[in-house]
Order: structure tokens, then C-alpha cells, then sequence
């Protein structure tokens, strides 16, 4: 049974950034006029739970390394909905912005005085919640657990636990899956108590920041792995931390403007244009087991964080209860010694989508792709305008993996505002306006006159099939 062709469903499962920045542009849509999808958020904890400290994510004193401007209207430069209706959506997200949550809290002046110095991840969970406040007239909220995502008469069956044990099933013709996924953690590791995932970790933070000595060796080249290391070497200086990286070196993400901008707007970066392999070049060169510039510079300043060379192969715990590591390099094998064993590889969001699919999901998605797996791969290769699995029906929207085939700012914060357009333009089309806010819109005419300068390439607003 699908809804009347007016009120389609969208789900997102999580309520992070990119929830926030889809429910705002919703909220703004419909302001103006347009006909909204019905949305539904479905979070398991609260409101930016991942950027707390009782998520294993973050102790929350942990610096964004993306500036808060890039909050969820950035760039504040829509394109989909035509030019006039663009430059007035643009106007209206500004309420939304990082700056005005300070202006809401009066804390903008000081942060200004300070330098405009990056938020906590807690200060960035408090904007969260902030814009969540503006627009929960507009979204539901279910707070529940998604356990299953089905497939039935061609809509999403969307199985979730809710806090008190229930089980309620919710429909949908959408769904957006967020977070970064599965933490990686290779299956032939002992479980042992010294041997740790990036959650288990920063559970366990004050307890490290306080041992009295100690080894530790980190896997994982990326900026997880440097938070982990620039965090705990600068709290505790009596232990020592050992970073192993494949690439035998750890390097500096490039930050100039030209890459930064990539990730703000791919289409002026002509992304589309590129060869894949210059795609996925740019991508390992600029967020991939590479530290951001201000990361690296925290580590150069600690003597207690090595760099080793070489890649992970295995641990084994020896009589004296030590981690043994084997670490493979330039078809060598070394063994280490270590007290404790950190696993930082990344995440893995195909394995999210691979855990939370029915089998016959599943079996239906790989009929409708023509692929036998559902992997990174397969599913990055397929990802569509709308940042969803291309021609798949019922939709799904997986923006933590359209870095490759639309852009490299969509699986994290640097175009919040742009992934928003991306996927409601998939269920709002440009004629869904019934009575456009034209009182609104003689305002903004008036101070956006329409010979400034005319928004990007893509002015033609596109139809919704
Ligand atoms: C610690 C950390 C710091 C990062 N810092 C930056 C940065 O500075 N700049 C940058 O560009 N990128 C950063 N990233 C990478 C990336 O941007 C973020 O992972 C991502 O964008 C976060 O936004 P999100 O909306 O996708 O999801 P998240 O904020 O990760 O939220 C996902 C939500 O989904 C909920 N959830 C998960 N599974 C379920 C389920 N089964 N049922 C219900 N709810 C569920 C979680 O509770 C969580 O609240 C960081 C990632 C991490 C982990």
C-alpha cells in the first residue's frame, strides 16, 4: 500500500548532522510552500549522541576538525529549486546557522573575541540539539533502536525496539541511513580486556589518562586513530603510544582552498568530470588515513607518540599476559610488545547497510542493482543524484558512501545544506508548490534584487520521477 502521491515517507535512521540539516531544509520548504515528505527520525540514544562522551565516540572535549560554519545550511547556496525560490531558501536556512545558535546562547560575542576557536563535540551536540528545537513542529521523532529494514509491496518496513522493550514497525518509501557504521575490527583478535575498539576506548579514557606506565599500540592511520593518539599522549605523558601505519609515515590532509572547496561544492570542482581514479586519488590524498593539519601539529609536539611502520597482521597474548604483535613490512616480519592493543581501521558502512537489511531485502536490493554483494564497492558505484542507491525502489539513501560518484563532502560535514537538497529532491518537486510564500518572497526580492550573481551551474530545478 504506498501513500496518496502527495505525502511520501522518508525515515533517516540516527539523528546527527545530516538528520538536522534534512530536517531544517524540510522545515523551510514547507514554510515557502512546497509539499514536504512526511519525515521520521529514528534515534536509538538522543539528539547528536555520537559527538557525546557516553557514545565511545568522543569524550566531547575533543575539537571539531571541521569549522562549525560548516553547519547544517553550508554552503547556503541551493540550486535545485529554481533561481529565485534558491536565493530565498539560502535566506531562510541562516536561521539555522552555527552563528545563530552563539547569537540564541549570547555567546557570540565571546567566541568572536576568541578567535573563533572550534567547538567541542559536545558544543557541536548542544547546536545539534538546538536546531532539533526549531524544527521538531515539523519532523517526528521516534526514539527506538532499528533492528530490521524490510522490503514489502515495494515500501520499507522499518522494524525498530523502542526504549521499553516494544517492537513498532514504521513505513516508508524512504530511507536515509547515517553514522559511520561498523567500527572495523579484524575477527582473528583474542578478546581480551587490553585489547580495544575506538568505543570501548574512550569508555575507558580517565582510566588511561591515568595509569602509571605503559605500551600501547594504535592500528589505523586516520583521524580517529590521531584523535586517540593526541588526546591520551597529552594526558598521560608516562605512557607510550605506538602508531602503526601501513603507509609507514602519517601525513598532513592537504587543506588549501582549492581542496577545501571540493568538498563544498563538487560540481565547481567539476567532480563529475573526473576519472574515478582521480576521484578516489583525491580522496585517500585528503580524508583518507591522512591527519587534518591541526592534529598533526598536536602530535608533532608529543615525545611519547611513535610512528611505526607496517601493517597490522596479528596479536597473541604470551604467558606473561603481554600483547604480541606481529606487524608485516617491506616483506618483513617484526614483533612487538605491548600492554595494550587499540583498534582505530575505521568504519565500515557497508556492513551497517549488509547488518540492518532482511535477507529479502537484501535478495531484492542485489536483483534490482544486478550485483551478487552488497559491498563498499558495489554500493559507492551505484549511488545516484539523490545520493540513494540508483533506480532502487524503495529508496535508500546512503550519503556515507556518494563520496566517490557525487562528491567527497557528503559522507561528512563539509556540505550539510548540499546534501539536504540532494535527497529531498528526490520526494519535493519545484510544482508541489501550492501557495508560495510570495509575501515572504516581495521581502526577499527586495534585498536579494536577482542580478547578483546566479547561483551554480545546475539552475534548471529538477523533477522528481
Ligand atoms: C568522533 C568523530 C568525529 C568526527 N569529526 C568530524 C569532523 O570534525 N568533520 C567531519 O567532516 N567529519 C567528522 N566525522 C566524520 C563524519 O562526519 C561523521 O561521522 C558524520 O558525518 C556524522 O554525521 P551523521 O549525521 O552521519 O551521523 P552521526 O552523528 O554519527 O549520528 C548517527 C546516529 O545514528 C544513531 N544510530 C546508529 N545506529 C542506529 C540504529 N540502529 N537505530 C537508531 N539509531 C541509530 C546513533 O545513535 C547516532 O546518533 C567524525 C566522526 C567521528 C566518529
Amino acid at each position: 500500500m504506498t501513500a496518496p502521491e502527495s505525502t511520501k515517507r522518508l525515515i533517516v535512521v540516527g539523528a546527527g548532522p545530516k538528520a538536522m540539516a534534512i530536517a531544517a531544509k524540510a522545515s523551510v520548504l514547507r514554510e515557502m510552500g512546497f509539499r514536504i515528505p512526511e519525515i521520521t527520525l529514528i534515534e536509538q540514544h538522543s539528539i547528536g549522541h555520537h559527538w557525546k562522551p557516553e557514545s565511545g565516540f568522543t569524550n566531547g572535549q575533543l575539537s571539531l576538525g571541521t569549522s562549525p560554519e560548516k553547519d547544517v545550511g553550508f554552503p547556503y547556496y541551493s540550486f535545485l529549486w529554481g533561481d529565485s525560490i534558491n536565493r530565498k531558501i539560502n535566506y531562510r536556512m541562516q536561521r539555522f546557522s552555527w552563528q545563530n545558535h552563539l547569537v540564541d546562547n549570547h555567546e557570540y560575542s565571546e567566541w568572536i573575541d576568541r578567535g573563533k576557536p572550534a567547538p567541542t563535540h559536545t558544543q557541536w551536540a548542544n547546536y545539534l540539539h538546538w536546531v532539533f528545537k526549531k524544527v521538531e513542529g515539523d519532523i517526528r521523532l521516534h526514539q527506538a533502536r532499528v533492528e530490521e529494514l524490510e522490503i514489502a509491496d515495494g515500501i520499507w518496513q522499518v522494524k525498530t525496539t523502542t526504549p521499553d522493550g516494544n517492537s513498532v514497525t514504521l513505513e516508508a518509501d524512504g530511507v536515509v541511513l547515517t553514522g559511520p557504521g561498523e567500527a572495523k575490527f579484524p575477527f582473528h583478535v583474542p578478546n581480551h580486556p587490553r585489547v580495544l575498539t575506538v568505543p570501548s576506548f574512550w569508555k575507558a579514557f580517565s582510566h588511561y589518562a591515568t595509569l602509571e606506565r605503559g605500551s600501547i599500540a594504535l592500528v589505523g592511520a586516520g583521524e580517529t586513530a590521531a584523535t586517540i593518539a593526541a588526546s591520551l599522549g597529552a594526558a598521560n605523558p608516562r605512557i607510550q603510544m605506538d602508531i602503526i601505519s601501513p603507509q609507514a609515515m602519517t601525513f598532513s590532509r592537504g587543506e588549501s582552498f582549492a581542496e577545501n572547496h571540493v568538498y563544498t561544492d563538487p560540481f565547481q570542482a567539476n567532480w563529475l568530470q573526473l576519472t574515478r581514479q582521480d576521484r578516489k586519488n583525491f580522496i585517500s590524498r585528503t580524508d583518507r588515513g591522512v591527519f587534518s593539519v591541526a592534529m598533526k601539529q598536536e602530535l608533532d609536539r608529543l615525545r611519547n607518540v611513535e610512528i611505526v611502520p607496517g601493517k597490522f597482521t596479528k596479536v597473541t597474548v604470551d604467558s606473561l599476559d603481554q600483547l604480541v604483535v606481529q606487524i608485516e613490512y617491506n616483506s618483513g616480519e617484526e614483533t612487538r610488545i605491548y600492554d595494550h592493543l587499540i583498534f582505530s581501521a575505521g568504519f565500515d558502512h557497508a556492513g551497517l547497510v549488509n547488518r540492518l537489511l532482511s535477507r529479502n531485502a537484501q535478495a531484492d536490493i542485489l536483483r534490482q542493482m544486478g550485483e551478487i554483494t552488497l559491498t563498499t564497492r558495489s554500493l559507492e558505484n551505484q549511488i545516484d543524484h539523490f545520493l540513494a542507491v540508483e533506480k532502487l525502489t524503495p529508496y535508500l539513501h546512503l550519503p556515507m558512501l556518494a563520496g566517490l560518484n557525487q562528491g567527497p563532502g557528503f559522507p561528512n560535514l563539509s556540505c550539510l545544506g548540499r546534501l539536504s537538497d540532494h535527497v529531498l529532491a528526490r520526494y519535493v518537486s519545484v510544482e508541489s508548490v501550492t501557495n508560495l510564500d510570495n509575501h515572504f518572497l516581495a521581502g526577499v526580492d527586495e534585498a536579494f534584487p536577482l542580478d547578483g550573481p546566479s547561483g551554480t551551474p545546475h539552475t534548471t530545478p529538477v523533477r522528481c520521477v
